[in-house]
């Protein structure tokens, strides 16, 4: 008997001892309710900040006061459809705390309560960055290489972007041609969001190699210098000679004959140097045509056997034409300025074509050459301030490019 209390008394003092261990660990296996709640809301096209905050449960004046503190960072009105806002609600008072809006694949804008008003900021949006590398041979195309690979379609493009000046993306890649890419892919939360910067990569294209390494710019912030940029952000060859030049490689670019991001799958895009010395590209209607170099409209309109076209002053030296066109590009007429890489009109048959084809040629000081003997001024290359800095990430990339 004397036995059995003891054990109980035991048991009793155990499991106080036990209640008391958990309580001081603060029940280590229930999740402590979280503060704050984030609710997000996917921007429709048509739709306000202020639609957008009402639907997400904000009263209107607290929506308009958001809007008024977030102006002198950044235009809410400005938001655009297809992109996120994020509200932070307290989830004990259901009061909106603050709001997140990525302006683009860099920076976002962040509003939060302070005690008496709101506090708006624009900063980086903190990915987390892991470096990767790829390489590979192209069978049927880049598309389909990077893709056999689990690749974004977004590095292809950027890949292609890359070499731009270099190579005609459009129709000049052979089975055969291979790649190799350091890159950066980003994260948020752990979670992979797309990729980021390419690093340096490699390009063989019919038996050439082209090699680019990405540089940052001057930070220019050594002591006592002014702040003045030396070296423009880019990609320059393993010399520092700057990968983009004054025209691009081609008036087709990857991004718009690679029919949206249906893989693997290429528009049949041919060319050949017509006789009267431009080049025909063959390519399906409507693919985009850009203009490949900075410059002013000159004409632009309906031109004889050109058909609708549009002639580009690029500076005292060069033009360049595009002919056959279904249709120009909106803002397209003459005395427009446009900006390299710019759509000016969209393929089609019209003047004398049997199908539909962009007909293109390059002019030197007004006559006729030939675009592919064309030796295009290269951009400022790496700044001689910046060259020990740079030559360092050709060294620390170059190995790892031919591996
Ligand atoms: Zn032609």
């Amino acid at each position: 008997m004397k036995r059995q209390v003891v054990f109980w008394a035991f048991g009793a003092a155990a499991v106080l001892v036990a209640i008391f261990v958990i309580a001081k660990t603060k029940l280590p296996w229930i999740e402590p309710i979280s503060p704050t709640a984030v609710l997000r809301k996917i921007i429709q096209p048509g739709v306000t900040f202020v639609d957008v905050a009402r639907e997400a449960g904000i009263a209107t004046g607290t929506a308009n006061q958001l809007l008024k503190s977030a102006k002198v960072k950044y235009d809410l009105a400005r938001i655009v459809s297809g992109r996120e806002l994020a509200f932070v609600f307290d989830n004990l008072t259901g009061e909106v705390q603050g709001m997140v809006y990525n302006i683009d694949s860099d920076n976002r804008l962040m509003v939060n309560k302070t005690e008496t008003d709101w506090d708006a900021e624009l900063e980086k949006i903190p990915y987390e960055i892991k470096e990767k590398e790829v390489s590979g041979t192209i069978e049927t195309s880049l598309f389909a290489a990077m893709n056999s690979r689990g690749l974004d379609d977004r590095l292809t493009l950027a890949l292609a972007e890359t070499f731009a000046w270099q190579i005609d993306f459009a129709a000049d890649i052979r089975k055969g041609d291979s790649f190799k890419v350091i890159y950066e892919d980003r994260y948020l939360d752990g979670k992979y969001v797309m990729p980021g910067k390419i690093l340096a990569a490699e390009f063989v294209n019919d038996g050439a190699a082209f090699r680019g390494f990405y540089f940052g710019g001057t930070a220019a912030t050594k002591a006592g210098l002014p702040a003045v940029v030396l070296t423009k952000a880019g990609y320059y060859d393993e010399t520092g000679n700057s990968l983009q030049k004054v025209f691009l490689k081609s008036p087709l670019q990857y991004k718009y004959i690679s029919s949206g991001f249906s893989y693997g799958r290429l528009n049949p895009i041919t060319k050949k140097i017509a006789p009267h010395r431009g080049i025909d590209y063959a390519a399906n209607y409507d693919t985009p045509a850009v203009s490949i170099g900075d410059g002013t409209v000159v004409q632009a309109g309906w031109n004889g056997p050109y058909g609708i076209s549009v002639l580009v002053r690029h500076n005292e030296t060069y033009s360049s034409r595009y002919g056959h066109f279904q249709s120009l590009a909106r803002s397209i007429k003459v005395g427009a300025k446009v900006k390299q890489g710019q759509v000016v009109g969209y393929v089609g048959a019209t003047g004398e074509a049997t199908g539909p084809h962009l007909h293109f040629e390059i002019h030197k000081f007004g006559a006729l050459v030939d675009p592919f003997k064309v030796a295009v001024p290269p951009g400022e290359p790496v700044a001689d301030a910046d060259r020990a800095e740079f030559e360092k990430i050709v060294k620390s990339f170059s190995e790892r490019l031919v591996k």
